[in-house]
């Protein structure tokens, strides 16, 4: 607890991860706090990254423990404790966990994002019995069975096009017309046999008493409502950031993101908001790294005027 270190990074998913390499080739005094036993974030959700360059093709799995390891490998120290809160004295921040307190005098946070909840009846009560926010990791329960996607994004496209290697049929169910995903992910979708787009559809209830054995469907332009025979749903409608524990401390917008820009700035002195955390335009791996790295740039700045 005596220790003051100059920066702790709060997150180990790309972008705190990139923060470690470059903080460790900075010389920083530094910490990086994890609340997973794994690193690496949502990355570790993704069962083929195909946009990271160099990388083409490599799991996300094998993204994350390559992150990690080159971060290890740098020097990099791990504490796993979830942070519960920071407060400031006299310019040294103490960052609060349920195991301890540990002071700096910059801070990164680099929380990253979760999942969001549909918010139909059934869900909660069917999470895990057929229910699912990830498909590489429940998918395999789902071989030869029936399921469906619910979202029109990069998340729930990589999914139905994951799901349809095992599974023997796929709904994809999507509130318009159009999708959301990048072009190459809807193209790829689009040529296999076994996936059934559900366009212009929303989902008013997850049906099942012990297990998931239908999804309610309901046409937004005909009215038109549906019962569709499932064994899973795979939700996939987008992600929240994991920004409770600084909302107060820095300010953040309507969703719950942090309010920084390409600086990493927040409105708090010393802290820094890298990832999909922040507001920005693109959230992806490559993005989130690039904060990482800005971050450490903006630390080492805000350190020199200390
Ligand atoms: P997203 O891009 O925000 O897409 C969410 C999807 O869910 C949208 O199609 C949205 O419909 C739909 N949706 C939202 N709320 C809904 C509701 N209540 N009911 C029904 N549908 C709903 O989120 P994501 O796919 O989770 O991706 C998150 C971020 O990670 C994105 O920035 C994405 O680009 C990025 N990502 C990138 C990659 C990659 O580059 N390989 C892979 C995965 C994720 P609308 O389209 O109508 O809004």
């Amino acid at each position: 607890m005596n220790q003051v270190y100059d920066v702790i990074v709060v997150g180990s998913g790309p972008a705190g991860l990139s923060a470690a390499i470059y903080g460790q080739r900075a010389g920083l005094s530094m910490i990086v706090m994890e609340a997973s036993y794994v690193s690496g974030g949502q990355v570790q959700n993704t069962y083929e990254v195909d946009n990271y360059p160099g990388l083409p093709g490599v799991s996300g799995m094998e993204l994350a423990e390559k992150f990690r390891a080159h971060a290890e490998n740098m020097g990099t120290e791990f504490v796993r404790a979830e942070v519960t809160g920071i407060t400031e004295d006299e310019g040294v921040k103490t960052i609060h966990t349920k195991d301890g307190n540990y002071r700096t005098k910059a801070v990164i946070l680099a929380p990253g994002a979760t999942h969001r909840m549909l918010g139909v009846p059934g869900e909660a009560k069917l999470a895990g019995m057929g229910v699912s926010y990830c498909a590489t990791c429940d998918g395999a329960f789902f071989r030869n069975k029936t399921v469906a996607v619910i979202g029109g994004g990069d998340v729930a496209v990589e999914d139905a096009i994951f799901l349809a290697r095992g599974c023997k049929k796929v709904y994809v169910v999507h509130r318009r017309d159009q999708l959301r995903a990048a072009g190459i992910l809807q193209k790829r979708l689009m040529e296999l046999d076994n996936v059934v787009m559900k366009w212009d559809s929303v989902v008013d209830e997850i049906v099942g008493e012990e297990q998931v054995e239908a999804v309610k469907l309901h046409h937004v332009k005909t009215g038109r409502e549906e019962m569709c025979e499932v064994d899973g749903v795979f939700v996939a409608v987008g992600i929240q950031p994991n920004s409770e524990a600084f909302r107060g401390l820095v300010d953040a917008d309507e969703a719950g993101y942090l309010i920084a820009g390409e600086d990493t700035k927040t409105s708090h002195a010393g802290i820094f908001a890298a990832g999909d955390v922040r507001t920005k335009m693109l959230r992806q791996i490559i993005t989130a790294t690039a904060d990482g790295a800005n971050a450490i740039t903006a630390v080492q700045e805000y350190l020199l005027k200390l």
